[in-house]
């Protein structure tokens, strides 16, 4: 039998191929098996959020992978427990832990304190191929020179394409390296919530003085600041003030800085005026040369033929890649043997789904099965509290992910006004930026919509 954590991470390495990252945190985050008991299986899970969740959209899933990785279990049961979370850890995990985890995408959790940097991210783990040898140039020019000509350095790409691992990588260089730099990496999403709290706590100054105070500041995908004024309007301030003292100021994004809507001329201006950089898609050579850097690095059970199908087949995303690999190792190491082409050929296909495309009706049955309410109340004219705010939602997602216009929306929630639907939008966007519960309950529908079966 193999032991409860490798059975859970295995659980784990297959959920996250099959979900979004959000979605993927959301809930599983903190999760682990309890203890193993005569063909029962003892989950815990934070709270009783999660584990009504689970039960309800992932229960199948899971026990039927439990069951690829071992024959005897029978059944789940989920338990809520105040556990110590990885995340508390204290830094002295065993190393072999920490490497399982770590390629499981869990290890988000072992950031430096300091820095806001994740260890894990490496120049040398960093592979180079045509795709992106542009930013990594770029990069160590940054290195050689921080502050100075490459101000700011701005790369961009899609999703899951080493963006975060490249800034990261140059972040914690500079911390390890012999000039052993203030770095402090952020993502765009947890500036402006640290802003708006210290407005709302009238503690702006001390958060001008933090952001201030680093010699290389590192902000992943500022896409996310579209729209908000006055965020924007403080990361021009805090840019200007680390360009005239010669200090370092990297971005990252999913589009180039022309691409992002709803951003002020002077900011843009800015993005565009250091050095910008995108990276692509990997071609074929350069997608099996990551793989196979990473099975050697974590000696994991994959054969070459194995890797050479993944990587032909996997063409769009790094991430996706490695969750591939992941999860093969994961079941090579249950059944404690290689697994031949013909399983590897079988598992991916249930594990990698097609991409859906959403429609407006799959927004509104998404929003209001989060909220457990009947779809077609929606429509009616009903204020009740508990309807408005999903109705709200939906309008909110229509504009801003479908860029559908204010009267159509209108429409079809039951022929409302356009301006009520202008105002909902308004509304959801405005609170999102105080309302960290709200933000995140958006940001797992998108999970559930974009992700999800
Ligand atoms: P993005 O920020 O662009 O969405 P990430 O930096 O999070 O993408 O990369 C996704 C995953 O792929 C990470 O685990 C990262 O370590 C890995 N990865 C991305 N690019 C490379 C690369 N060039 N070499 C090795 N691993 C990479
Ligand atoms: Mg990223």
């Amino acid at each position: 039998m193999i032991d409860t954590n490798q059975l859970w991470d295995g659980v784990l390495a297959e959920m996250e191929l099959s979900l979004s990252k959000a979605n993927f945190s959301t809930w599983f985050r903190n999760t682990s098996i309890a203890k193993q008991e005569e063909g029962a299986v003892f989950v815990s899970v934070p709270n009783t959020f999660v584990r009504d969740w689970l039960i309800n959209k992932y229960h199948k899933n899971i026990l039927h992978i439990l069951r690829n990785l071992d024959e005897g279990i029978r059944s789940i049961e989920y338990i809520i427990s105040k556990i110590e979370t990885r995340e508390d850890k204290p830094k002295d995990l065993s190393f072999g832990k920490q490497v399982m985890t770590a390629n499981l995408g869990l290890n988000e959790l072992y950031i430096n304190k300091e820095s806001n940097l994740n260890p894990k991210y490496t120049l040398d783990s960093f592979v180079v191929g045509s795709f992106n040898e542009v930013a990594y140039a770029a990069a160590l020019a940054v290195i050689k020179e921080p502050g100075t000509k490459y101000n700011p350095l701005f790369i961009y790409g899609g999703t899951g394409l080493g963006k975060t691992h490249l800034i990261q990588s140059v972040g914690n260089h500079f911390r390890n390296n012999t000039t052993k730099k203030n770095v402090f990496y952020i993502t765009s999403e947890t500036f402006a919530s640290d802003l708006i709290n210290s407005i709302i706590n009238k503690k702006a100054n001390l958060f001008k003085e933090k952001y201030r105070k680093y010699d290389v500041l590192v902000i992943d995908d500022i896409q996310f600041v579209s729209g908000k004024i006055k965020v924007q309007e403080e990361l021009f301030h805090l840019f200007n003030s680390y360009y005239e003292t010669g200090k370092q100021i990297i971005f990252s994004s999913d589009k180039s800085p022309k691409h992002i809507s709803n951003l002020e001329e002077r900011l843009r201006s800015r993005f565009e005026g250091g050095m910008i950089v995108d990276i692509s898609k990997p071609d074929y050579e350069s997608r099996l040369s990551i793989i196979k850097t990473k099975v050697k690095n974590n000696n994991y059970l994959v054969t070459d033929d194995v890797l050479e199908y993944i990587a032909s087949i996997v063409q769009d995303s790094i991430r996706e890649l490695e969750g591939a690999v992941n999860t093969i190792h994961c079941q090579a190491q249950a059944k404690n043997r290689h697994l031949n082409l013909q399983e590897v050929k079988s598992l991916l296909k249930n594990s990698i789904k097609p991409q859906k495309s959403v429609s407006i009706k799959d927004v509104m049955k998404i929003v209001s099965d989060f909220y457990s309410i009947e779809e077609k109340i929606l429509y009616e004219k009903t204020r009740r509290k508990e309807v408005v705010k999903p109705r709200q939602i939906v309008m909110y997602l229509l504009r801003e992910d479908f860029d559908t216009s204010y009267p159509y929306i209108g429409q079809k929630l039951g022929g409302r006004d356009h301006t009520t639907v202008m105002h909902a939008y308004e509304k959801i966007k405005r609170d999102i930026l105080v309302d960290q519960l709200l933000a995140q309950e958006i940001e797992q529908i998108r999970g559930l919509l974009y992700n999800s079966v």
